[in-house]
This record gives C-alpha cells, structure tokens and sequence, in this order.
C-alpha cells in the first residue's frame, strides 16, 4: 500500500530540527507538540433536492502567544484532522517568522465545492460559522481564505457571525471582498510576497530575471497570480499545471492570454502551442526555479532525487517532507520554505484586520510597500540565519519563529 506522509508527523519533525539548534525550553517544546484546541463540527446542510447532508468541519486553534489565532479555512475532500493540526502549527510559525502580531490557527471542511451549488455552498458556509462563532472574532480567532475558499465565502461567513452576534466586526475574518471591507492587494499578496522572495533568492543566487526559466505546479490564486508576477518582472514561466495536467512551452508563457484560456474551458490544458506534461512530470523539469502553488506532500523522497532546479520557492503549504528536504540539501537546491515564501497572504490579511479594527481603508500601493519591506526584511533574515547556523532555509525560518513564540510563551509559564 502506498503510505502517504502524514503532514503532522512532518511539522513535528520539522519543529524538533529546529528545536535542536537552539536548545529549546523542553517545557515550550511540550507545549508546542499540540494546538492549544482542536474543535470538530457536524454541519447539517439542506441541500437543493430539499435532503439534508452531514459535511464535517474543524477548527485547530494552535497557539496565540504572539497575537489573535489566524488562518485560512480549506474547502477539500482530502482534509484531515492531522492535515488541519500541522496547517495550523506552520500558521503559527509562518506568522512568527514575518514577524506580524498574529497566532496560528486554520479550519478545514470535508467537501467538494466543485460538486456544491452557489446557494448550498453559501448554506454549508453560514452553517460552518453557525457552529464556530463563539469562538472566533476579531480578538479571538480570524480566519480567511485557503484552497478552494472565496472572498464571496468570506463575505457570507461574516454577514452569518455579524447576524448571530449582533454586532459589526469586520474584522472576524479577512480576505474579504473589497465593497465587504477587504484590504487591497489581499487577492494576489500570496504570489506578491512569493515574487519578492523570488527576487531576492535571485539577487543572491545571481540570477538574471530573463535567464530564468520557471515551472509552477498549481494555477490557483497562488500559483495563477505568482505566474502574472514573475512574468511581468522579466521571469520565464515555461511550465505551469493544474488539477487536470500541465503544459510546457520553452521560449516563456504568454500569462495573460493563458489566464483566458484557464477562464474559457476550465485549465491550462490545452492552450495553444504547448506540450502536455503530467503534474508529477512538472516537478522533476529542467528549469531553475520550481514553485509547488498547490498542496502539501508532493515532494517526497521519491521525486526529490530528480528534481533539477536549483531552487524551490514553496507558494503552497507543506509541499515538502522532511526526507526529501534532505535530500534536496544534499543536492544542493535551495529551498524558500513555505512559512516564508507564501507569507504574503496572511502579512495582507493581517493589515486587513487592522484596517477593519480602526475602521481604516489603505491604498494598494501602501499596501504593498508595507508588505514588500516585510517580505524583505524576513528574506534577508531567514537568509542570514541560514548562514550562521549553517543550515536549510526552513530550519531557519524555524529557528526565528520559535525563539519569538517562546519569549513570550515563558512569560505565561
Ligand atoms: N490561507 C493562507 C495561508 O495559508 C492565508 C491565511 C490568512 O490570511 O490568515 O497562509
């Protein structure tokens, strides 16, 4: 049978490594081990045929020693408790690491959306907050969106927690439309902080933008927005793929005409001039910097001895397991780690919240020069104590992250 990583299981090790560099608190390293909550909901939904179906929801709160639990909610049929708990501990890190006032937290529905109606995905939406919203709120727990989740879910989530409260608090959740209260910016800042992450790694790595040839496995908001970016910023995006295959056209992509032909039938497949590539294939290409944009695990010891780009910027959450991280090491590639380079999502959700709660509206480019020195400056660190540690970039993320958390978790010891 093939044994599929366990993404909890992973994050722990992750954390252990990291652990180990700096001594950690044995105490902390307990607390750390398990989210402070784990809550799992029945969600009753009338469906369009007048039945009633069960779907099941989870909310992992992991830690808020640095601010309000935050992340995103999955709508997807393979989530799991364990994936919801390791989503949730990376939040936690992801947040220390770019340093924003924020905690870990993320929520997740065994679902379909592609199988739902508009009117049952806004019923099984509302029945989600229906059973969390007591313990979510702007000062408590802020989620937002993750894979297969919306502004348009966002917004009905908020209406739902502002009926039942009876009270405005814009804030409760982020990654909201803009006529809802979201922040500008907040659509593409996963790819915007993964394209100046991109650009840095480049600048130490020596690479010139025209000379680099790119693959991107995903072409959701992440990994759709990363490919517009990188291409306006001089970047070669010679493969790209999605749920239904992937495509490859050596002399660079033309983004924009291909995000039509993803709009007109549905996938990459397809669009004039490429050749066709598996999803598995993509991973293993012959290009310089390959971004996973779309779930976790699919770089494993299997693959990572084939993989031939020289770095990896991991738009996704979770695409690499422990083995294969070190194997990559041995390799050589370097890789932005996740809780990083996809940073930019929650850094702009974070000034969404804060716009919300003073009752702000921030202008795009504000936004983004805000977002940019953040990414910037969490780059350079992570990159440093890369160096002086002697280390991977995800050890070194974790090490910043962990010693933050920490601090301020002793305190309440
Ligand atoms: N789902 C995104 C992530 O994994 C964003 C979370 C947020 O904005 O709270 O980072």
């Amino acid at each position: 049978m093939l044994e599929v990583s366990n993404p909890f299981f992973n994050a722990m090790e992750q954390l252990d490594k990291a652990a180990g560099y700096i001594s950690l608190d044995e105490r902390i390293h307990t607390i750390l081990k398990q989210p402070d909550r784990f809550i799992e909901v029945a969600i009753p939904v009338v469906m369009d045929n007048g039945t009633v179906k069960i779907f099941t929801g989870y909310r992992s709160q992991y830690n808020n020693s640095l601010g309000v639990y935050k992340g995103g909610i999955r709508y997807h049929w393979n989530v799991t408790v364990d994936e919801v708990k390791a989503l949730s501990f990376w939040m936690t890190i992801k947040c220390a690491t770019v340093n924003i006032p924020m905690g870990g937290a993320k929520g997740g529905v065994i679902v379909n959306p592609k199988e739902l109606s508009e009117g049952e995905l806004e019923r099984l939406s509302r029945g989600y907050m229906k059973k969390l919203w007591m313990v979510l709120g702007s000062d408590k727990d802020v989620p937002a969106p993750d894979v297969y989740t919306t502004p348009q879910i966002m917004g009905w989530m908020r209406d739902e927690f502002e009926k039942i409260t009876g009270k405005k608090d814009p804030g409760v959740i982020t990654g909201k439309s803009l006529d809802q209260g979201g922040s500008e910016g907040r659509g593409f800042s996963t790819a915007q902080g993964g394209a100046y992450c991109t650009r840095e790694l480049a600048k130490n790595m020596n690479l010139v933008p025209e000379e680099t040839r790119i693959a991107i496995q995903g072409f959701g908001n992440a990994g759709s927005h990363m490919a517009k970016i990188l291409s306006k910023m001089g970047y070669k995006i010679i493969a790209v793929s999605d749920s239904k295959g992937g495509i490859v056209m050596n002399e660079g992509l033309d983004i924009e005409a291909l995000t039509k032909h993803k709009e007109d039938t549905g996938s990459v497949v397809g669009f004039a001039r490429t050749t066709e590539i598996s999803n598995d294939d993509i991973l293993t290409m012959d290009v310089d910097i390959l971004v996973p944009a779309a779930l976790e695990n699919v770089i494993t010891p299997d693959n990572a001895k084939n993989i031939k780009a020289t770095a990896i910027v991991e738009l996704a959450n979770g695409p690499t397991t422990p083995d294969a991280d070190e194997i990559l090491k041995e390799k050589g590639i370097i890789v932005v780690p996740d809780v990083l380079a996809n940073a930019g999502g929650v850094t702009v959700s974070y000034f969404e919240w804060e716009q919300n709660v003073k009752g702000e509206h921030w202008t795009e480019e504000a936004v983004l020069e805000k977002l940019e020195k953040i990414m910037v400056d969490s780059f350079h660190e992570v990159w440093n104590t890369k160096l002086q540690y002697n280390t991977d970039m995800r050890t070194a993320a974790f090490i910043k992250a962990v010693e933050r958390v920490s601090s301020t978790l002793k305190e309440t010891l």
